[in-house]
């Protein structure tokens, strides 16, 4: 093969193939541009782009807003440090809050960070409020959760894989199965100190729990003084068609963990929020990050929670996503088992008996979608929350085609 007929993508593939370390297996696709929700590769060719980074795009690719306030940021003040004050973080967090409803915000960085902050305050609390013996404190999850990749996190992950090779783990984690509020029940005991939970579980297939799961957790948790701690990194700040996903039940949780969308699809930002009562437990030295509430990540955390709230991408995702389940139920197809999820995370769930869902991933490529599976079943619908009805339309058109053969 000479240069000339190589395409670029196949020399840009072959490099990573020989440089990166092999933890992803990734479409076969080199982007080189993004403008709301369409990428272009670097051979020039369009796809509209139906993941969204794991939900971290949700205002879409190169929101000019969020840029203009990066920019305005990059011209001032980057960094400092937590050994000095910026003018960013405070703003930051005050509209976090506001905007959450709850007293007080830590920030970080990754998703995984802004769980390992709420893994820490709830122990912390656990031993300083709520009395537990020391080291005795236990934090209950669900099966086929996804919190993150630290050791700490995955040694609590009931997917083999993500903990393989991995262990030691740290100890004081109990699962039960997702959904079952009976189970939580019987799993919660005088040393339980949260139960942590994603409202709807995206890496683990796009599984909605039982209606009224959410409210029976949070009933326990306040009756036996335990903190409810939802993970909202990826269904949090519009995703589901609420502003987060424990709003469908009407529920706040003790902790809310944010991240992906809260930094607009241009830099990591995540979050742990609580009130005074779980946050006092902090004290200067017992926990921190070089780079968490950075002045150019406040600014832009800032940007990126504003469109959310001034675009209503919330009750537009509501309503598109609506219809966009309702139209791809609706679809023919002998591959099909299910479809489920909320607002603009969806999960269309492929027969055993016709093979896994990749294939139908690359064949949505061929046709200009990009969409990922998860969990080997399951294709992910999650586009850009800006998305508009028409383009959503093309995406039906493809996936009609993809899926009816
Ligand atoms: C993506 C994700 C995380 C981890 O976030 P990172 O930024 O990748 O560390 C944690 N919890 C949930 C529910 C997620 O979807």
């Amino acid at each position: 093969m000479n240069d000339t007929t190589a395409s670029k993508t196949e020399s840009l593939l072959a490099e990573v193939d020989q440089y990166s370390a092999h933890n992803y297996h990734p479409l076969p696709v080199v982007i080189e541009r993004g403008e709301g929700v369409w990428v272009w590769d670097v051979d020039g060719n369009r796809y509209m782009d139906m993941l969204s980074a794991y939900s971290a795009l949700n205002q879409g690719h190169r929101h000019p807003a969020i840029l203009a306030a990066a920019h305005a940021q990059l011209e001032k003040l980057t960094l400092t440090s937590r050994a000095f004050h910026n003018d960013q973080m405070g703003p930051f967090l005050r509209e976090l809050c506001q905007a959450t409803g709850f007293e007080c915000a830590l920030p970080m960085n990754t998703g995984m960070e802004a769980v390992e902050t709420a893994i820490k305050m709830v122990r912390k609390w656990g031993y300083k409020v709520k009395g537990v013996p020391a080291d005795q404190a236990e934090i209950i999850a669900c099966e086929n959760n996804f919190h993150g990749r630290t050791t700490t996190i995955v040694g609590f992950s009931s997917e083999e894989q993500y903990r393989d090779g991995f262990g030691p783990f740290t100890p004081g984690f109990k699962l039960i199965p997702y959904g079952d509020a009976e189970a939580l029940a019987a799993a919660i005991n005088e040393n339980t100190v949260g139960f942590l939970f994603e409202p709807l579980q995206g890496e683990g297939g796009v599984v909605v729990p039982p209606d009224g799961f959410i409210t029976k957790a949070r009933e326990l948790c306040t009756q036996h003084r335990v903190a409810l701690m939802a993970d909202e990194i990826q269904t949090g700040l519009g995703r589901t068609g609420r502003l987060f996903c424990c709003d469908w039940e009407a529920v706040r949780p003790d902790v809310l963990i944010i991240g992906k969308a809260l930094g607009g699809g241009v830099y990591p930002v995540s979050a742990t929020m609580a009130d005074a009562e779980f946050m006092n437990v902090f004290t200067p030295g017992d926990h921190g990050s070089t780079f968490g509430g950075n002045p150019l990540a406040a600014a832009i955390g800032r940007a990126a929670l504003r469109v959310i709230l001034d675009e209503g991408l919330s009750e537009r995702t509501d309503q598109l996503g609506t219809w966009f389940i309702n139209e791809l139920r609706a679809i023919n197809s002998p591959h099909v088992q299910e479809v489920r999820g909320k607002g603009l995370m969806i999960g269309v769930v492929i027969k055993e008996s016709s093979g896994i869902a990749r294939p139908f991933c690359e064949a949505l490529q061929a046709r200009g979608i990009l969409a990922k599976e998860t969990h080997h079943q399951v294709i992910r619908f999650a586009p850009p929350l800006i998305i508009t009805q028409e383009e959503l339309e093309f995406a039906l058109e493809q996936t009609r085609k993809v899926l009816s053969v």
